[in-house]
C-alpha cells in the first residue's frame, strides 16, 4: 500500500477519531462528541458474517444479504457501546426528511418488518438508550449532538443529501424540538468517498452551481465532470447556520480508497454485484 493511503491513528488524533476495536469488530469513534456526552461509532466493515466478500460486517441491506447475516452483524457491533440500545434507523431515499424519535418504543423497527419502514435521511432525538442509526456506502455519514439539551442527530449525505441541505434540516429541526443552539452542536462526520477519488457528471455540478453558486466544491477532471467534496459542501453548510468550525469534526478517510476497511458503493457495486452497508450511530452516554 502507498505511503500516502495509510492513516496512521496520529493523523486520526488530530482530527479528533480513534479507533474501538472488540473481538474483530472495529470502529471510528469521535473523541470530542464522546466527551460531550454522546455514545457514537462509525463502523468498519470488519468482523461480521457476511460474505462481501467475506467475513463482512454488512449492517444493512436487507435485499442484498440474509437478515440473519445483517443481524447477527447488527448484534456484534452494538457491542461495542456498553449498555442497552434501541436502534432507530430509517428506510433512506436520498432526501432530507426528518424522523423524531420521542419515546423508546418507536425506535425499533413496526413488527413483522426486518427494516426501517419510515422513509427519511435524518432522526433526531434526546431519549436516552436509542442509537439513532444511518446507512451509507460512500456517502457522508454525519453524527451531531448539544450537550447543553441532550438532543442528537444522524445524518445521511450523498450528494442528493448534500444538494437537500440535509444537515441543516437536522440543525433546524434539533432546534425546533429542543431549543438547539447551533454554536452549542458538536459535530462528527465519518468516512466517506473524498474529494480525491469522488467524480460526478454534469447533472451534479449544474444541481450545485445553480443552488449554491461557485462554491470551489468541484476539482475539474475531464470535460463535463469534477471531483465534488461534499466534506466542505457539509461543513460550509454548518458554518453558514453559525456552528463553530472547531466543533466539526472530519474523519480524514476516503471510503473508496480504503475498501480494505469500508464498503465503497462506487468501488463494489460493479465488481461484485452487492455491497455492503456501514452504518453510523449516536445515542446518549448512560448515567
Ligand atoms: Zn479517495
Amino acid at each position: 500500500m502507498p505511503m500516502e493511503t495509510i492513516t496512521s491513528d496520529n493523523q486520526l488524533a488530530v482530527h479528533g477519531f480513534y479507533w474501538r476495536e472488540l473481538d474483530g469488530i472495529r470502529a471510528l469513534i469521535c473523541a470530542p462528541l464522546e466527551q460531550d456526552g454522546f455514545v457514537n461509532g462509525f463502523s468498519t466493515r470488519l468482523g461480521g458474517v457476511s460474505d462481501m466478500p467475506t467475513k463482512a460486517l454488512s449492517l444493512a441491506g436487507f435485499n442484498e444479504d440474509r437478515a440473519e447475516n445483517i443481524l447477527e452483524n447488527r448484534r456484534r457491533f452494538l457491542k461495542l457501546f456498553p449498555g442497552e440500545w434501541s436502534l432507530a434507523g430509517c428506510w433512506q431515499v436520498h432526501g432530507a426528511d426528518v424522523r423524531v424519535v420521542n419515546a423508546i418504543e418507536e425506535a425499533k423497527p413496526a413488527e413483522n418488518q426486518l427494516g426501517d419502514t419510515i422513509y427519511c435521511d435524518v432522526i433526531v432525538s434526546n431519549v436516552p438508550q436509542v442509537l439513532a442509526g444511518v446507512k451509507t456506502a460512500d456517502c457522508v455519514p454525519i453524527l451531531l449532538g448539544d450537550p447543553v439539551t441532550g438532543a442528537f442527530a444522524a445524518v445521511h449525505a450523498g450528494w442528493r443529501g448534500t444538494l437537500a441541505s440535509a444537515v441543516l434540516v437536522a440543525v433546524g429541526r434539533m432546534r425546533q424540538e429542543y431549543g438547539t443552539k447551533s454554536q452549542d452542536l458538536r459535530v462528527a462526520i465519518g468516512a466517506s468517498a473524498g474529494p480525491c477519488c469522488y467524480e460526478v457528471g454534469p447533472e451534479v455540478i449544474d444541481a450545485f452551481t445553480e443552488k449554491f453558486g461557485d462554491t470551489g466544491l468541484f476539482a475539474s477532471t475531464r470535460p463535463g465532470h469534477a471531483k465534488i467534496d461534499l466534506l466542505k459542501a457539509n461543513t460550509d453548510q454548518l458554518k453558514s447556520v453559525g456552528v463553530l468550525s472547531q466543533r466539526i469534526h472530519v474523519a480524514p478517510i476516503c471510503t473508496m480508497c480504503r475498501t480494505d476497511l469500508f464498503f465503497s458503493y462506487r468501488k463494489e457495486k460493479t465488481l461484485n454485484g452487492k455491497v455492503g452497508r456501514l452504518m453510523a450511530v449516536v445515542g446518549l452516554t448512560p448515567r
